[in-house]
């Protein structure tokens, strides 16, 4: 007969090996670093995405114990997942809204960032039928071109506000750099001239937002974060806080440790004889008698296939080549130099073992990409495990 699972997503049970740790003290480690380089100036957390990866519940839950003065999100639907969970912190919509989710945002207390007319009516509109004055954040386009208000139409859409006054409080003014970890860019400096100027029109139409910002990790961590001669009472670092630098130059700025590991285990082990072919294609032919291990996890877990003959994994405090085509929901790895390599093992794909380290930096390079993109991209049957 069939009997009901427990009550959780059967996706976390735990049964493959493959498996993500989130360690809370690094994340703690993080955070306290933050706020001491910012002083008295709040911090938003940034945890969009699944917290790039490492599962947003439970990275948010450790965020609000540590005291964060916000959580940030992209959508509205992230922000809701968090209000499910039980998450009380005051969260910031980054991404705008659509039709459809001002409803939800006023009456799960989520701040929209607005930015065109169309959201300030729709916030009004929901905030009026709740009979509430909503909180929002106003967002300008310094340089980026992606979301924000023009600046040749900030008058105007200034004017709206002031009329929506009765439904819609200005708690924030915020802007985004688009070059911060770029450290010879003068468009930094243009951005924040811009963004200076906007503050002083948004002030000169009465408004006092009590949230200023406008930097994420690249800009805290470059010294943008408060600038000089700027205005700016909030950061908004994202993969900071979980320990990895967006450039290898910022590395050196901040003693980060990184909060994700991502493990697996060894799931079948053989000796193949010389010219053996391994894998999908047979790319990889084993020139000697090899010890070969098979691991469960694939490029639908986002180990991705770049790392076909390319990438490494650590066993028993020792790297091992990947090879041949890394597949779906496997990989191969060669463990005949590993003294005592064995069934069951612990496999590190990201993160420490023994003396070494593998960083999401390096996966990104095999990959010609940036370490959000792998840490995003872990997937989605992958459990989040958070260790104390
Ligand atoms: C993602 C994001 C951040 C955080 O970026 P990091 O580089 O992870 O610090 C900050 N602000 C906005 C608007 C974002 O979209």
């Amino acid at each position: 007969m069939f009997k009901e699972l427990p009550r959780r997503r059967a996706l976390d049970l735990l049964i493959r090996p493959t498996r993500v740790e989130v360690s809370e003290r690094a994340l703690w480690h993080n955070v306290r670093w933050v706020k001491q380089q910012i002083g008295g100036a709040g911090l938003l957390a940034v945890v969009k995405a699944n917290a790039y990866g490492h599962g947003a519940v439970h990275v948010a839950r450790v965020l609000e114990r540590e005291g964060v003065a916000m959580l940030g999100v992209a959508l509205v639907e992230e922000g809701l997942e968090l209000r499910n969970a039980g998450v009380r912190a005051p969260i910031l919509v980054m991404g705008g809204s659509y039709e459809g989710g001002y409803e939800l945002m006023v009456q799960h207390e989520l701040t929209p960032t607005l930015f065109r007319f169309e959201h300030l009516e729709g916030l009004s509109r929901a905030a009026a039928k709740l009979g509430i004055r909503a909180r929002a954040h106003l967002k300008v386009d310094t340089g980026m071109a992606r979301l924000g208000v023009q600046l040749s139409e900030l008058t105007d859409f200034l004017r709206a506000l002031t009329a929506a006054q009765t439904h819609v409080e200005l708690d924030g003014f915020m802007s985004h750099f688009a070059s911060a970890d770029d450290p010879g860019n003068p468009s930094t400096e243009e951005q924040l001239r811009r963004y200076g100027q906007a503050l002083t029109a948004v002030r000169a139409h009465g408004f006092s937002p009590r949230w200023r910002h406008v930097a994420n990790t690249a800009g805290v961590l470059s010294g943008m974060g408060l600038p000089p001669q700027t205005d700016v009472n909030l950061v908004r670092p994202g993969i900071l806080l979980l320990g990895v630098a967006p450039a290898s130059w910022l590395s050196a700025k901040a003693p980060l440790e990184p909060v994700l590991s991502w493990k697996t285990g060894v799931t079948h082990l053989k000796t193949i004889e010389p010219g053996t072919a391994v894998s999908y294609g047979g790319t990889w032919v084993a020139q000697r008698r090899t010890l070969l291990a098979t691991l469960p996890v694939g490029y639908a877990d986002g180990f991705g296939r770049s790392f076909s003959n390319r990438g490494s994994v650590l066993i028993r405090g020792q790297r091992a080549p990947v090879v041949g085509r890394v597949t779906m929901d496997m990989s191969l790895v060669d463990v005949t130099d590993v003294p005592g390599a064995a069934l069951h093992d612990e496999v590190v794909l990201l993160g420490a073992q023994g003396g070494l380290r593998l960083a999401a930096e390096e996966l990104a390079a095999l990959s010609d990409t940036i370490p959000y993109e792998i840490m995003c991209g872990i997937g989605a049957r992958v459990p989040r495990v958070l260790v104390g």
